[in-house]
């Protein structure tokens, strides 16, 4: 394979010529400056919308839940309506708590926290890292990967059926895979889950961007997503549910924000009262920004309206997908088969070319920036590519020997949002 010519020849490229950086993109056609990032589900880029309205606030900026100044109060108003309009966004029961985080990942090790003492937690070994990873504490059934979204409601039966009947137990699920971009059955899952006594937490990393959810049509106990995969900038996430497992458990961070009364005890100790609602769990200052820039993401999907976005979507995903079948080196990797419903995040590998060359050569000549690697999902990636892929630098890209069989994959993602 040989290295992709405007990455040889240095005078193929320009200076993108912004923020003081020295990175280059290529000059195609007529050399003019290209580049694309077909990368929305490692993060989407921010809706103008939600620049304008971060715009709109700056000059009013406070400190919040602190302060009796008029910006302060108004900082504060503005974080707990951006509560209120996830909540509505997610379509939370009435006494759920929306928990402001940092990310999907910060989010379920939140949750994983708060889990109540001796809980079985299962989840498929298909999922992302940020699913899979947090429950180490716990009583962890991890499942084996089904080929049918049937299979998948069969697996997790057959597990839960297996469990202690009388301690609490949790399933985690996602909603989108961020490798294939396929849907998981997830009101089948959580109806498994609630027959057998579980709760469920989904994973709407790569669903949120894409498709409405809904707690209670879905019947799930929580939802974590991101803000910066939901046309939000980075930094902010949310756990949104049921609010019984996060009043009973500790803090996630001690410190002022998450506590109502502090005192000193005549043994020389500290009591604390800690607050109940979703502050226990928000200690420090929060991200106010972050919270409102989600909510502004959250009212502009919604008034795009999700019926437009989705089949928008459809068409996207029948383009890419029609033009990758023309190639015939191209295999598009899939758990439930082609004709599974899916999300326009698309992973293949290339015959005969090393997947990271072939994804650096599409930014060097065309300017088109896509992900390679594993995808934060080694065993889903494993068992699409039906071997043991490289795990040098988890999420990114490893290095191959030149000419050695490409044993990590490349995704194209894209959402209908901008
Ligand atoms: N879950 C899924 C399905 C994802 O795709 C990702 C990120 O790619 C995450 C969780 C983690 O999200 P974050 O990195 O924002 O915490």
């Amino acid at each position: 394979m040989s290295v992709p010519t405007a990455v040889a020849d240095q005078s193929l490229c320009a200076p993108l010529g912004v923020l003081g950086s020295d990175v280059t993109v290529p000059l195609v056609t007529g050399g003019e400056v290209v580049y694309a990032a077909l990368d929305y589900a490692a993060s989407a880029p921010a809706l103008q919308r939600v620049w304008d309205d971060v715009a709109a606030y700056a000059p009013y900026y406070g400190s919040v839940h602190r302060g009796a100044g008029y910006l302060s109060q108004l900082s504060t108003d503005l974080f707990e309506n951006a509560r209120r309009t996830v909540s509505e966004f997610l379509g939370c029961r009435a006494d759920d708590q929306v928990v402001f985080t940092r990310s999907t990942t910060d989010s379920l090790n939140l949750l994983a926290a708060a889990l109540p003492a001796d809980c079985q937690v299962f989840v498929f070994e298909t999922e992302h890292h940020a699913s899979l990873l947090p429950w180490r504490d716990a009583r962890v059934s991890f499942l084996d990967a089904p080929r049918t979204p049937g299979e998948a409601v069969a697996t997790l039966e057959r597990a839960l059926a297996d469990r202690d009947p009388y301690g609490p137990a949790l399933v985690c699920v996602t909603g989108a895979s961020n490798v294939t971009g396929e849907l998981w059955p997830v009101r089948e899952l959580a109806a498994a889950a609630h027959a057998h006594g579980a709760r469920i937490v989904l994973d709407a990393a790569q669903l949120a961007p894409h498709h409405p959810v809904s707690v209670q049509e879905l019947d799930v106990d929580w939802v974590a997503f991101s803000g910066h995969k939901l046309y939000a900038p980075f930094g902010s996430g949310v756990l949104a549910g049921r609010s019984d497992w996060l009043r009973a458990a500790q803090p996630y961070l001690a410190g002022g924000g998450a506590s109502r009364k502090v005192a000193r005890r005549e043994d020389g100790g500290v009591d604390v009262e800690w607050h109940e609602s979703a502050a226990r769990h928000e200690a420090g200052s929060p991200n106010v920004i972050g919270a409102y820039s989600i909510a502004s993401a959250c009212k502009a999907l919604t008034e795009a309206g999700f019926d437009t976005l989705v089949a928008r979507e459809r068409r996207l995903i029948a383009t890419v997908r029609e033009g990758l079948a023309e190639v015939p080196e191209v295999r598009v990797l899939s758990l439930f088969g082609d004709d599974a419903p899916r999300v326009g995040v698309i992973s293949f590998v290339v015959e005969g070319w090393n997947s990271s060359h072939f994804a650096a050569a599409l930014s060097a000549e065309y300017g088109i920036g896509v992900r390679d690697g594993l995808f934060c999902a080694h065993p889903l990636v494993r068992t699409l590519l039906g071997g043991t892929p490289q795990t040098q630098g988890e999420c990114g890209a490893p290095e191959a020997a030149p000419g050695e069989k490409s044993l990590n994959a490349i995704r194209v993602s894209f959402g209908a949002g901008t």
